[in-house]
């Protein structure tokens, strides 16, 4: 907000702590944080994201754009009627996993949310950076693969009918973007709102794709949210084709306000073009049953590699366990 005047709020006699130029609203805190959970609610109900009844899995990172996510979606969920489970994953990165962790275990204290947490120590006897130095490969891609089975088997376990990322819309337009440059046209269909279940297969949901990143993290402040507030030592810094291309998108934004939620509902609305060209995994893994486009998962091939058994199945039995041990409804 500019120096002089306290500007007020749009809907109130409170000071404005934001401006929404989009939506030509001056909002309080009060205002804002309600104005969030019914963009997030219209989102839900514009790409039919939950139904009720529906139990959803909630993965958090202790970062604040899934704990922004987790605050809306515990809102939402006693209107809607669904229910909401949260899942971290404590990766072992020393220091940085430690404060991730226990950001998490004290936002789902604070929202009475259950939290299933698996540690990749106790599951693999290793964390991503001993992982990687003895698989060689960068540690985003092997962190990448391992989060992706952990979330999904431990949904497949929880019967849970979504998986709800906090990627917003700064997340997602930019690779968007870099991907219909590159003409990889299928990858695009991935960066929807939602993606879809099968038997193996929990679908992803992205209730924050039309919300931006400063409006996480103003809410997530408003909120006060308990976060991590240090990057993984991993996360790529400095320039990147992504980063130039957000720059870019938000030099449009200010001059055309709106212009990045209009761009992300074109997208979601073409998404079955994009679609067309994406292949679907059919067979099921040798070693742990899930889904798979071989004859065993990726997740069961690095493990048999790196620490000469195929974890699928023992990964599988770990969140059984840990699951029965909370409190679900
Ligand atoms: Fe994993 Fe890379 Fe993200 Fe760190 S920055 S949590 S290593 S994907
Ligand atoms: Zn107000
Ligand atoms: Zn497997």
């Amino acid at each position: 907000m500019s120096s002089g005047k306290v500007l007020k709020c749009s809907l109130c006699e409170e000071p404005a702590v934001t401006v929404v130029r989009y939506a030509k609203l001056r909002l309080c805190r009060k205002h804002f944080t309600e104005f969030i959970c019914k963009r997030v609610l219209k989102a839900i109900e514009r790409y039919r994201l939950v139904q009720k009844g529906w139990r959803v899995l909630v993965a958090i990172s202790g970062g604040k754009d899934s704990a922004a996510l987790l605050h809306i979606l515990t809102v939402l969920s006693k209107q809607l009627g669904f229910e909401v489970i949260a899942l971290h994953i404590d990766l072992g990165i020393g220091e940085y996993s430690r404060k991730a962790r226990e950001a998490a275990e004290k936002l789902c204290k604070g929202l009475e949310v259950p939290l299933i947490m698996l540690s990749l120590g106790e599951l693999l006897g290793a964390g991503i950076p001993e992982l990687a130095a003895k698989s060689r490969r960068p540690a985003c891609s092997l962190c990448g693969l391992v989060k992706r089975y952990l979330i999904n088997a431990a949904a497949v376990e929880l019967r849970a009918r979504a998986i709800a990322l906090g990627h917003h819309l700064d997340d997602m337009l930019p690779y968007i973007v870099k991907n219909f440059a590159l003409q990889s046209l299928s990858e695009i269909g991935k960066l929807g709102p939602k993606t879809e279940s099968g038997e193996f297969f929990v679908g992803r949901i992205r209730p924050l794709y039309e919300v931006s990143e400063s409006e996480t993290t103003l809410y997530t402040h408003l909120c006060n949210l308990p976060v991590v507030e240090e990057r993984c030592p991993y996360s790529v810094r400095g320039e990147s084709l992504e980063k130039e291309i957000r720059e870019f998108l938000n030099s449009v934004e200010v001059k055309r306000p709106g212009f990045k939620i209009a761009f992300a509902r074109a997208v979601a609305k073409n998404i079955g073009f994009y679609r067309k060209g994406m292949t679907s995994a059919t067979n099921t893994c040798r070693h742990c049953g899930m889904l798979t486009s071989g004859d065993v998962c990726a997740f069961c091939r690095l493990t048999e590699r790196l620490l000469g058994k195929p974890m699928g199945l023992d990964v599988r039995s770990y969140i059984k366990r840990v699951s029965a041990s909370v409190k679900l409804s």
